[in-house]
């Protein structure tokens, strides 16, 4: 009997070890709205000491100040995280100094614990909201989990509208100017490189429209004034949290299709459109990815306003 479970047992652990195996050498074996965790990671430097990468889930970045690295945003995956720490040792010796979180998304923050423990981290205070939130939400995706670790790296240092701050040298302004992504979405920029990261208020991979969490408070109108904002800074290059890197003229034309798009379906819901006609009038590509887990940008700017939200 015993010898009969433990057969069992060890094959089920060898069916295991061999999917994995599979997912680790074969990534593309997996459906393509499943993050792969092992995709490579290439660390581009921009201006100054200040670099993004690209790959992983996420963009993330960092900025080798004199006496430490400010990193932004942390991975979805540790293996992720810990691979970028790797690629980041290649470049420097010195310690990871701070941490800036662009808003709550777990592609955005569910790696901090790869990171040392007690690193200040810096975030709006609706961030840390949400990141508490999940830590205790019985209902949240698997994948989405945080570890339990998460709960020691909570943002230390909180942001409401605008904070000015020197690390390492590194002269840093993090603002917020509207619920837009999400409600706790963060810029961070750079006046002396005239350069933002922006997180996932740009998200050119994911298509020409922004993508809005309305179970986290973003919201289309926010999203045209936080990129008004952006723009109204002295910068001319901008990191996103999905694809490739913004010139200015790329994010005035984001901005102006997300004005267009919005007046459109603000028309068209007054004139008691369904969505499906909206949808139907646009004729969109679905989303791809990841992105094809979450509403469209028209999904969520209807339910504005026709105050409905049970949009998919
Ligand atoms: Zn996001």
């Amino acid at each position: 009997m015993i010898r009969k479970v433990l057969i069992a047992l060890g094959s089920i652990f060898a069916l295991l070890a061999a999917a994995l195996l599979v997912v680790i050498f074969f990534p593309q074996v997996l459906p393509p709205s499943v993050p792969n965790p092992w995709a490579a990671l290439a660390v581009k430097p921009l201006r100054g000491g200040a670099y993004w990468v690209q790959g992983g889930i996420s963009n993330t970045g960092f900025i080798i100040g004199d006496k430490g690295v400010i990193v932004i945003d942390a991975q979805f995956f540790a293996v992720t995280a810990q691979h970028e720490l790797q690629q980041l040792a290649k470049l420097t010796s010195l310690p990871v100094n701070a941490i800036i979180l662009t808003h709550s998304d777990p592609d955005h923050v569910n790696s901090l614990p790869a990171f040392p423990r007690g690193t200040p981290i810096f975030a709006h205070e609706n961030t840390k909201a949400d990141m508490l939130a999940a830590l205790s939400d019985p209902h949240i995706r698997w994948i989405s989990r945080p570890t339990p670790e998460m709960k020691n790296y909570l943002p230390t240092q909180l942001v409401r509208d605008r904070l000015e701050l020197d690390v390492d040298g590194v002269h840093l302004v993090l603002l917020h100017f509207a619920p837009a992504h999400t409600n706790g979405d963060v810029i961070v920029y750079l006046p002396a490189l005239k350069l933002v990261y922006a997180g996932d208020l740009l998200t050119p991979e994911v298509g020409p429209y922004p993508g809005i969490h309305a179970e986290k408070h973003g919201n289309s109108a926010g999203w045209i004034e936080t990129v008004r904002g952006m723009l109204a800074l002295d910068a001319d290059l901008f990191v996103a949290g999905h694809g490739e890197l913004q010139t200015r003229e790329q994010v005035q034309v984001r901005l102006q299709a997300a004005q267009q798009r919005r007046a459109m379906i603000q028309s068209m819901a007054a004139a008691h459109k369904s969505l499906a006609e909206v949808k139907a009038a646009f004729a969109d590509p679905p989303l791809t990815g990841i992105a094809s887990r979450f509403p469209t940008f028209t999904d969520t700017t209807y339910a504005e306003f026709t105050g409905t939200h049970d949009s998919p």
